[in-house]
C-alpha cells in the first residue's frame, strides 16, 4: 500500500530533522519541496530565477509548480514504497492534488503528524539553524550545537569544516515565513482532522522523543 506521512508544522519545528530519522527507519525516502527548490538554484532558467526570487522573499511558490515538482519526485523509483513529505502539503489546494496523486495510484496518505511548537521557539529553532556544507548534518547554535567553536566560526563535528546558514534562515525572513505559516495552516490542519488522519506532536521534546512520539503514531496507523 506505501507509507506515505506528511510532516507539518512550524519553521523550526524539526521536521526536516525528524524526516530524516523516518526515512532510515522506514527505508523510504524524505520528500522536502524546499530541497527540490532549492536544488533548482543551479539551474540558469527563468522559472528557476523565479523561484529563487519567491524564495528570497519568503513567499510560497505557486500551487500548479509545487504539485508539478512532487509529482514528478513521487514517480520515481525509490519512491513507489512511500515516501516523507515534508513541507509539502502548504495548502488545501496541494492537499487535494496529492490525494488525487495518490489515488490515481491505488494509494493515499497515511498519517499527517503536526510538530507543535509556539512561534517563539521557532523563530530560534530556524534563526539558530546551521547545516555541514553537504547538507546531511543540521545543527542549532541554541539547542544542539557541534562540538567546536573556533574563532566565533562553528564547526562541523564529522569534516571540522565551517557551518553553513540558509540564505532565508536570518532573523526578517525566518520571522515573515512563520507568520505565514500561522496565517495559511489552519485550513490544512482542519483538512487533515476531518479526514481523521492527524496526530498531534509535541516538538518541544528532545530529538530522541519527538522520533519515539513519530514511530509509536505511525505503528499504530499501520
Ligand atoms: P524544520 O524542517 O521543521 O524547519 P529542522 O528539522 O530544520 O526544522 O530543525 C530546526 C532547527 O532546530 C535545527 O537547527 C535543528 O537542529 C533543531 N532541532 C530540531 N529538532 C529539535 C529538538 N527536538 N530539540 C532541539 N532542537 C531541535
Ligand atoms: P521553510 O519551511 O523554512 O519555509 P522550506 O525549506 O520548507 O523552508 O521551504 C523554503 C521555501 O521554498 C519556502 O519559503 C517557499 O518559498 C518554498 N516552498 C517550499 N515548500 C513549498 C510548498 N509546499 N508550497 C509553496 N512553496 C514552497
Amino acid at each position: 500500500m506505501g507509507i506515505f506521512i506528511i510532516l507539518m508544522g512550524v519553521q523550526g519545528a524539526g521536521k526536516g530533522t525528524q524526516a530524516r530519522l523516518l526515512s532510515e527507519k522506514y527505508g523510504i525516502p524524505q520528500v522536502s519541496t524546499g530541497d527540490l527548490f532549492r536544488a533548482m538554484k543551479t539551474q540558469d532558467t527563468p522559472l528557476a530565477r523565479e523561484v529563487q526570487e519567491i524564495m528570497k522573499r519568503g513567499e510560497l511558490i505557486s500551487d500548479e509548480l509545487t504539485n508539478r515538482i512532487v509529482r514528478e519526485r513521487l514517480a520515481q523509483d525509490d519512491a513507489q514504497a512511500g515516501a516523507i513529505l515534508d513541507g509539502y502539503p502548504r495548502s488545501q489546494g496541494q492537499a487535494q492534488a496529492l490525494d488525487a496523486m495518490l489515488r490515481e495510484r491505488g494509494q493515499q496518505v497515511k498519517l499527517v503528524a503536526l510538530l507543535e511548537l509556539d512561534r517563539h521557539l521557532a523563530i530560534m529553532r530556524a534563526e539558530g539553524r546551521r547545516f555541514s556544507l553537504d547538507k546531511e548534518r543540521t545543527y542549532n547554535i541554541y539547542f544542539n550545537p557541534p562540538q567546536y567553536r573556533v574563532a566565533g566560526v562553528w564547526l562541523d563535528d564529522k569534516t571540522k569544516e565551517p557551518l553553513i546558514q540558509r540564505e532565508d534562515d536570518y532573523r526578517d525572513a525566518v520571522v515573515r515565513r512563520i507568520d505565514v505559516y500561522f496565517e495559511t495552516t489552519r485550513p490544512l490542519i482542519d483538512f487533515y482532522q476531518a479526514q481523521g488522519k492527524l496526530v498531534h506532536v509535541n516538538a518541544n521534546q528532545s530529538i530522541e522523543a519527538v522520533s519515539e512520539a513519530l514511530i509509536q503514531a505511525v505503528e499504530q496507523h499501520r
